[in-house]
């Protein structure tokens, strides 16, 4: 085959919001649809590891090379169908399609603008709107699940386009059915797909209000509002709200990633310029903001059986949940269970240590500079064993962990 011919000087460094991972051996960007399709189809022909890669922000590479094919969707466009908005149940709805290249927060920002209220809670959540439904991504008191209308695949399996709607879907907490179709279990890389799910993104239709208020339901952002949870606010101000906390915890991507030549056009320039602006006025300078560089919460909020969850200390969180199959069960904090097992704020390895827990946010596991892999997986390895010697609970990392095994010993 000779679809891919050269090699790539890339690596998953400059690709990823932690800035780690290996080199990569093939690197495409087709800018059309039938492009994509056709990346894929070539790698998955000549049985080749296909990694379709957004903003690089859920997603640990090793340091080794990666012998298979990465391909960064190109297509980025954000269109508005509807002549007019149709009324139901007394709110006008507007459906806006965006293409799975497009970056997560470029679309927030165009949504919010528009005077459209749904995703604003999302603000500032890192990556492209194709991985936004693989992982169903959640903040302050919204998923994306609720303002998703139908999403646009091509199935790697039947080799053909469909279109998935709520129910194919199976949205679930960070889950939904094209992110289980690369996994055999939780955290365990499924024989045929992993690292992309069995459905890549070609593009997703939302579904979004037409009003110029949103509902505050999350108390950590009704507080920074100084309203109450349930309050009716202007949607740009939530959004305002929700970047300012999410700067407090550095649970932002470090805009400055954006100079990088591997990152060019992903992301709109006004609003790169935005995201740098506050940056260097919430750190008061141009460098780095090592506490940026990160996969987000490094692992999953576990979800326990209710006899499990009663063996956890009286002050654990405890949050009504349901297992896989439907049963009652308990979503426990795994930020709480990291401090309490004596992990805290900045924890590292060893002294020095180019990995450690952010200085802000005690579930997030940070590349401090020059770190490589092999030091996350370390830091990875003993929170882990350090929460499952204590409380018996075995942590699961959220982000793609790619040539690594992180959840087996
Ligand atoms: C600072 C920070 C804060 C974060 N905060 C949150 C948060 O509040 N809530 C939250 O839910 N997440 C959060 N995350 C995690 C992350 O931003 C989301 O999971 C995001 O949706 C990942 O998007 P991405 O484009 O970067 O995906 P990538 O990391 O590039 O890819 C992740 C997975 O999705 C697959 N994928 C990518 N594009 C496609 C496609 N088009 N079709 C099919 N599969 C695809 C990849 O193959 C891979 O398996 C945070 C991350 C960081 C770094």
């Amino acid at each position: 085959m000779n679809a891919f011919p050269s090699s790539s000087a890339l690596t998953f460094a400059d690709l990823t919001t932690i800035g780690v991972g290996g080199p990569i051996s093939r690197f495409v960007e087709p800018a059309s649809r039938v492009g994509i399709i056709e990346a894929v189809e070539d790698a998955d022909r000549a049985g080749l590891p296909l990694c379709v890669i957004g903003g690089g922000s859920n997603m640990l590479a090793a340091d080794d090379a990666f012998e298979g094919v990465v391909v960064r969707d190109g297509c980025r466009a954000i269109t508005v169908p509807d002549e007019a908005a149709p009324v139901e149940n007394g709110e006008h709805i507007v459906h806006v399609n965006a293409e799975a290249g497009c970056n997560w927060d470029d679309f927030v920002a165009f949504a919010v603008s528009l005077g459209l209220t749904g995703v604003e809670g999302l603000s500032g959540i890192p990556g492209m709107v194709g991985a936004s439904v693989v992982q169903n991504i959640g903040a302050y008191g919204q998923e994306v699940a609720a303002s998703v209308e139908s999403v646009e695949v091509w199935d790697r399996e039947a080799k053909r386009v469909q279109y998935l709607g709520a129910v194919d879907l199976r949205f679930a907490y960070r889950s939904s059915a094209l992110k289980t179709s690369m996994y055999a279990a939780p955290g365990v890389p499924g024989p045929r797909f992993f690292p992309t799910p069995r459905y890549v993104v070609l593009s997703v239709t939302f579904r979004l209000i037409h009003r110029s208020y949103g509902v505050v339901s999350n108390g950590q952002l009704a507080k920074a509002l100084g309203v109450g949870v349930g309050d009716k606010l202007d949607t740009a101000a939530i959004r305002e709200a929700v970047l300012a906390v999410r700067a407090a915890k550095g649970m932002l991507e470090d805009a400055g990633r954006y100079a990088n030549p591997a990152m060019q056009g992903t992301k709109r320039e006004e609003n790169i310029r935005a995201a740098l602006a506050s940056q260097q006025a919430a750190t008061g300078g141009e460098g780095p903001d090592w506490d940026r560089h990160s996969c987000g919460s490094f692992f999953m909020n576990p979800i326990l059986s209710v006899r499990a969850a009663d063996a956890l200390p009286a002050d654990a969180p405890r949050f009504p949940a349901t297992t896989a199959d439907g049963s009652p069960a308990v979503k426990t904090s795994a930020a709480w269970l990291i401090d309490h097992a004596g992990f805290h704020k900045g924890y590292a390895v060893a002294t020095g240590a180019p990995a450690a827990l952010s200085s802000r946010h005690t579930l997030a596991l940070t590349n401090r500079g020059g770190a490589k892999a092999s030091d996350i997986a370390a830091l990875s390895t003993a929170v882990r064993d350090g929460v499952q010697s204590v409380y018996g609970v075995r942590l699961i990392p959220e982000p793609v962990v790619i040539g690594m095994n992180l959840v087996a010993d």
